[in-house]
């Protein structure tokens, strides 16, 4: 079995930054495309905050575009998820749905997923009024009534940015406890335009049939009686799950699952790197991904170097 010199997981903005750096360097990357190839921005519209178009891109585009620039140096993709990691000695072994691969460096950009209702309508209305990153998707309901789901720090933050652009935010949260802090609560707390409804949760996301946000029907967890809501966005801050579970024993990682990394991207295993939201639970945007991935593969570049690669 032949040995790469690198290997990436994950195939969003940070993973495809790495393997643009690292195919550059020549050191022809495998990027192994995850779960969710393309990562976040593949979920997301016009993404007006990366640096470099006026106009906005977006967010597959985007992706497409730094892959073509990736492949354009030489790096090859491989469809699939990392099922085992074997890091105890390099060259590293990993199990890609049932294959091999065997790696002297490792760089782990496997990000992270929105936590979703798991609702069908949910699911068909993503990009169309349904979005879990109010700084992408904020800026398109100008005006708008629009809702907010959870009772976290993420929640607040959301709906407190979101009062910039829409009418009214309605926090919808599914009991009276809230696990947002005190500063954060009572912000969104003391701001007129936001207003609350309690110990109820989202059973459906109107209008599926004409493809936008209409309405949600909530229901009363006490006494289960139902009502639609008018709403022109439902916005999900109900946390995000890192993609590590696969690295649990191998890697440090916080409570939650987020990488533990020391100047940046090195992990406690030596040849391991992790960047991306995989690692990063403070800014989660598309360019400190991107930012981290060129960390990544500059250090991956300067281990094979050491080491006459
Ligand atoms: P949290 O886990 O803190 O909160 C998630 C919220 O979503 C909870 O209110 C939870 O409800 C609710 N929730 C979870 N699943 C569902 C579901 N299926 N349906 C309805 N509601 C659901 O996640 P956050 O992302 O808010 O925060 C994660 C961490 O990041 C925290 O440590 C937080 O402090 C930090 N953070 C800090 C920020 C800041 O300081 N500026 C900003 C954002 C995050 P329930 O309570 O009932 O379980």
């Amino acid at each position: 079995m032949e040995t790469r010199n690198v290997v990436i997981l994950g195939s969003g903005c940070s993973g495809l930054t790495a393997a643009l750096y690292t195919a550059r360097a020549g050191l022809a990357p495998l990027v192994i495309e995850g779960h969710e190839s393309g990562g976040q921005l593949s979920l997301t519209t016009l993404v007006e905050n990366f640096p470099g178009f006026p106009e906005g891109i977006q967010g597959p585009e985007l992706i497409d575009n730094i892959r073509q620039q990736a492949s354009k140096f030489g790096a090859e993709f491989m469809a699939g998820t990392v099922r085992e990691a074997r890091l105890a000695e390099r060259p590293f072994l990993l199990n890609v749905d049932g294959e091999e691969v065997r790696t002297r460096s490792l760089v782990v950009a496997t990000g992270a997923s929105a936590r979703w209702l798991g609702l069908p309508s949910e699911k068909a209305l993503i990009g169309h009024g349904v979005s879990s990153c109010a700084t992408c998707d904020g800026f398109f309901f100008r005006g708008k009534d629009i809702i907010v789901v959870g009772g976290g720090d993420s929640a607040m933050e959301e709906a407190l940015f979101l009062t910039r652009f829409a009418s009214t935010v309605t926090i919808v949260h599914r009991s009276e406890t809230f696990r947002a802090s005190r500063i954060m609560l009572e912000r969104a707390r003391e701001h007129a335009k936001i207003k609350w409804v309690t110990n109820a949760v989202i059973e459906e996301v109107l209008d599926v049939a004409k493809q936008e946000v209409t309405a949600v029907r909530l229901r009363d967890v006490r006494d289960d009686k139902r009502w639609e809501l008018p709403i022109s966005a439902v916005f999900l801050g109900i946390g995000h799950i890192p993609n590590t579970s696969v690295f649990k024993d191998q890697l440090d990682m916080d409570e939650d699952g987020y990488l533990l990394t020391r100047d940046y991207v090195f992990t406690r295993v030596h040849g391991v790197f992790a960047c991306g939201d995989a690692q990063d639970r403070r800014y989660r945007q598309a360019i400190t991904a991107a930012g981290t991935g060129c960390m990544a593969a500059l250090e991956v570049e300067k281990l094979l170097e050491e080491e006459g690669r």
